[in-house]
Formats: C-alpha cells, sequence, structure tokens
C-alpha cells in the first residue's frame, strides 16, 4: 500500500465514521467487542504460539500480559460503557442562572493506533478497544519488529471487521511516515521517546490530539526501612519479566549502602528459586523470554559491555549468545552516575544497583533524570513513602511491588513529561479516544446574562460590578 491508498481508507473510514459509527447505538459498539473477546478466547493457543515465535514469550507470560488484560478491558467496558457515555450535567454558577450545563461524551472519529513491539499483541489491541468503546473507527499500525504477531492482528481484524471500520497497516518507518500524513481525529501512539517526537511533530500539522505512551528510565528506592527479602522476591519477577522488555521495568536500583551487601544475597537467593542455579539451567529455563533481536541483542551487549568497562561490577549473569539473542538476568554493582548503564532506557535483563548514603542523595539522582513512566519504593515507613513520594515525580508509582500497576483498570496508565502524555486504560482509555463536549443551554428571551449587554447605564454598570467583585 502507498499514500494514496492510504488517503484512500482514510476517507472510506470517515465515511464509515459519518454514516454509520455516528448513528448506531451503544449496542453496536459491544458487539463488536464481544466479537474480539470471544476471537481471542477462541484462539488463546494460537496467540500463544504465535508470541512464542517471535521471541520465546513463554506461554504463562501470554496469558497473564497479552491476553488477561485485553479480556479485562473489554469486560469492563462491556459493564462500563453506558455509564461513561451517559451525558454528564453540571451545577451552573450564580452569574449563569437559568442555563443548563452538560456534557456530551462523543467519539472523536477516524484514529490511528501505532503499536510497539514489547507486548506486541496487548498493545496493539488494548487501545482499540478503547477507541471501539469510544465509537471510533480505527487503522491500527502494529511494530515490523514482531513478524509472527503483525500477521496475527491482521488476521484478527480482518476476520472480524470490515476495513473501513477497523484495518491493519504492517510496515515499518515508511509506512507510519506516510500514515501520519494523514489529518486523523486522534492518534494514539506508544513506543520511544523518540520516536514520539516524531509523531507529535506530524500531529501538529494537522492539530491532531495525541496520547504518547511512552518510556523512560525507571527508577526503584530500597531504603532501611523495607523488608529486604520480600522486595528481593519482587525485584528478581519484576524485574526479568518479559526478559527486563517492558515499559515499566526497573530501570535501576537505589540501595542504602547499609543493606546492600544483604539485598544482593537475598536477591541472589530469590533468583536462583525462580530462574535456576547453574548457566545452563538458567538458559533452558522456560520462564525467560528471549532478547527480541539481533539489533537489540547487540544493543544490550555492548551497553553491558561498556558498563563493566567502566566500572560496573557482575554481581551474576553476564553470559551472552548471540545466536540466540540470549543475554543471561544479569546484576551489576559498583555502578557510578557517570556509568553508561544509567545513561539510558535499558530494556533489557541488566539491573544496575546504584548505592547511596541518605535519602537526599537518593531522591537528588532520581531528580536528574527525566521524569519516569513508573517508580517503585520499597520501604515500610509510610512517612518515608509519603516523603520521598512528595520530592518525585513519575506517570506511576508502586509502594513495596514493583509492575502491577499496569494490571489495574481503575488506575490510569501512562507517563508525565517525557514519559508521556495522556492515560490509557479503562474510563481513562475511553476518555482519551473521546470529545468531552461541553453544552450549555440557554433560555429564551429575558436572561441574566442580558444585564450586562451594552448599552451601558447605572444599572448593568451595577451588576458587571457585583459580578467582577473579586470573591
Ligand atoms: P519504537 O518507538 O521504536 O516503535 C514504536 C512504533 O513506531 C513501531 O510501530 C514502529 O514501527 C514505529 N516507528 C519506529 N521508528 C519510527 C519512525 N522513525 N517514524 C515513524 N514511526 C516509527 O518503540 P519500540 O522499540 O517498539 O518499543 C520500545 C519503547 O516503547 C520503549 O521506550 C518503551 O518504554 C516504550 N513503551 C511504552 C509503553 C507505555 O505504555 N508507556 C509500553 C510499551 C513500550
Amino acid at each position: 500500500m502507498g499514500t494514496n491508498e492510504y488517503s484512500e481508507l482514510y476517507q472510506l473510514q470517515k465515511q464509515y465514521f459519518k454514516n454509520v459509527l455516528k448513528k448506531e447505538r451503544l449496542y453496536a459498539r459491544k458487539e463488536r467487542l464481544l466479537k474480539i473477546k470471544k476471537w481471542i478466547k477462541d484462539n488463546q493457543i494460537l496467540i500463544q504460539d504465535t508470541l512464542y515465535n517471535d521471541f520465546q514469550k513463554t506461554p504463562e507470560e501470554v496469558l497473564i500480559s497479552e491476553i488477561k488484560p485485553i479480556i479485562g478491558e473489554i469486560n469492563l467496558a462491556l459493564k462500563k460503557l453506558r455509564s461513561w457515555n451517559k451525558d454528564r450535567s453540571v451545577s451552573a454558577p450564580l452569574t449563569l442562572l437559568g442555563t443548563k450545563g452538560k456534557i456530551k461524551i462523543e467519539p472523536k472519529g477516524v484514529c490511528l493506533v501505532i503499536a510497539p513491539w514489547n507486548f506486541p499483541f496487548m498493545l496493539a489491541v488494548g487501545p482499540i478497544i478503547s477507541a471501539i468503546a469510544a465509537g471510533n473507527t480505527v487503522v491500527l499500525k502494529p511494530s515490523e519488529m514482531t513478524p509472527h504477531t503483525e500477521k496475527l492482528l491482521v488476521k484478527l481484524f480482518s476476520d472480524l471487521f470490515p476495513k473501513e471500520c477497523i484495518a491493519v497497516i504492517t510496515g515499518g518507518i515508511p509506512e507510519t511516515t506516510a500514515l501520519l500524513q494523514l489529518p486523523w481525529n486522534h492518534i494514539f501512539f506508544t513506543g520511544s521517546p523518540q520516536v514520539g517526537k516524531i509523531v507529535m511533530k506530524q500531529a501538529a500539522e494537522h492539530l491532531t490530539s495525541v496520547t504518547l505512551e511512552l518510556g523512560g528510565r525507571n527508577p526503584v528506592v530500597i531504603t532501611k526501612n523495607a523488608n529486604l527479602r520480600d522486595a528481593a522476591k519482587k525485584l528478581a519477577w519484576g524485574k526479568f519479566f518479559n526478559n527486563g522488555q517492558s515499559c515499566v521495568s526497573p530501570n535501576y536500583v537505589l540501595i542504602d549502602k547499609e543493606i546492600k551487601a544483604k539485598f544482593i544475597e537475598e536477591l541472589k537467593f530469590e533468583f536462583v528459586d525462580m530462574y535456576g542455579n547453574y548457566p545452563e539451567e538458567i538458559k533452558e529455563n522456560k520462564a525467560l523470554t528471549r532478547v527480541v533481536n539481533n539489533f537489540h541483542y547487540n544493543r544490550l551487549k555492548i551497553l553491558l559491555d561498556s558498563s563493566i568497562n567502566s566500572g560496573a561490577e557482575v554481581v551474576f549473569g553476564n553470559i551472552t549468545e548471540e545466536k540466540t539473542n540470549y543475554i543471561s538476568p544479569t546484576i551489576l554493582t559498583n555502578v557510578k552516575e557517570n556509568n553508561p548503564i544509567f545513561e539510558e532506557e535499558i530494556f533489557g535483563p541488566i539491573l544496575p544497583l546504584i548505592e547511596y548514603s541518605n535519602i537526599e542523595e537518593a531522591i537528588t539522582t532520581i531528580q536528574k533524570v527525566d521524569s519516569p513512566l513508573a517508580f517503585y519504593v520499597f520501604s515500610k515507613s509510610k512517612k518515608e513513602q509519603e516523603y520521598i513520594i512528595n520530592n518525585t515525580s513519575a506517570g506511576t508509582t508502586v509502594i513495596n511491588d514493583t509492575t502491577l500497576q499496569f494490571a489495574h483498570p481503575n488506575l490510569p496508565f501512562g507517563g508525565v513529561g517525557s514519559s508521556g502524555m495522556g492515560k490509557a486504560h479503562g474510563h481513562y482509555g475511553f476518555l482519551e479516544f473521546s470529545n468531552q463536549r461541553a453544552i450549555l443551554t440557554q433560555r429564551t428571551n429575558g436572561t441574566t446574562s442580558q444585564f450586562i449587554y451594552p448599552k451601558y447605564n447605572w444599572f448593568n454598570r451595577l451588576i458587571i460590578k457585583i459580578i467582577t467583585w473579586n470573591e
């Protein structure tokens, strides 16, 4: 497909939106959601096999992180759609006495969803659930890095819907660049901050609204008041889930120097318990997904080698095999702020530990980095938790665990600053794809607002004085 075909598709969706979607009842949206749910349930094994073929993603992780969140999003939308879509009346101030105000929820129209490779099924279908629930048409551009899932998404949506309602365009940078030329009514992008900037620039040409679900360097703070075994267990899972290729994956751990040695022992213990003791055992462990492709393998290998050359010490791991894109889960210590591993989003199975002497020092380190998407605090002290949170900023935060915020359908999910704008999931995702139209209804003839019209005389001057009086 080329630019002209994309333009035609866009026009088809525009007509379909105007002639079909704008006129249909809410029930039709629910039917679409039910169709997707049934397809996913009928094809669960196919989805698991497809993701295994892309990057050996384990069937258990596919169920937990690719299928379950989508079924959850659909069920929530089915249950709440009527109330989410209902007009909401608002009270009028004294100055607008006699008027009625309401917020009418309307679909935005023809929407573009651009997805990444790390949860290639869930992060493509999830925003589409929100878009359908809100009554829009969608063009999806999945990631080209996970080609099996890309094909599966084509099959899913072409099996169920005409292309004027939902279409999938496959390809990489040239295709996405061509798609971004069109005057979409909304773009929902999930991916890196670098590409997020390109998307936002293109969207600005048409003043298209954007949701940018980006990444960043997610810190973990472990204080002297933490339960170390508990923190180690949760981190061993949260870091190596999807092999560290998750937007909410812990990027670096700030650890109080007094507890560092003990924490490393606990982390080793928990790691061995989950993934194995010996290099071969760990490599064969089916709970570990692989690095997605050779490009990312080489990126991580260079990063790992340069961080060791710059003084980082390997606590465990650092076993690599290029032909299978294998990097064993690796923990580094003695990492300083000028080490390359601290300077970028790792997005792989490497976890650097940075020690601090007091909590202010840890907060200063966090403040030096752009606002992250996720932030984790391990401490049993409420006072300390609050102090750390009040002195930092992040899109999402978890106290005494990691990663689970993504699974909470009633919490807004999204970044702040360079980690993104706009929110996903549940009602928040629905609102991203909706226009909250403000409607004010005035009475005909004599209204209170007419008291401020010219010509000005002593009476309307007095009224203006009263209503503009400092409150
Ligand atoms: P990416 O930005 O490289 O690619 C995302 C999408 O953009 C893909 O569909 C790709 O084809 C397209 N793309 C890539 N380069 C482009 C260009 N120059 N012009 C136009 N389109 C382009 O991201 P990725 O590598 O697929 O995913 C990893 C990144 O995504 C990480 O930074 C991660 O933190 C972030 N992420 C964020 C979330 C979230 O919910 N906030 C979720 C998953 C991943």
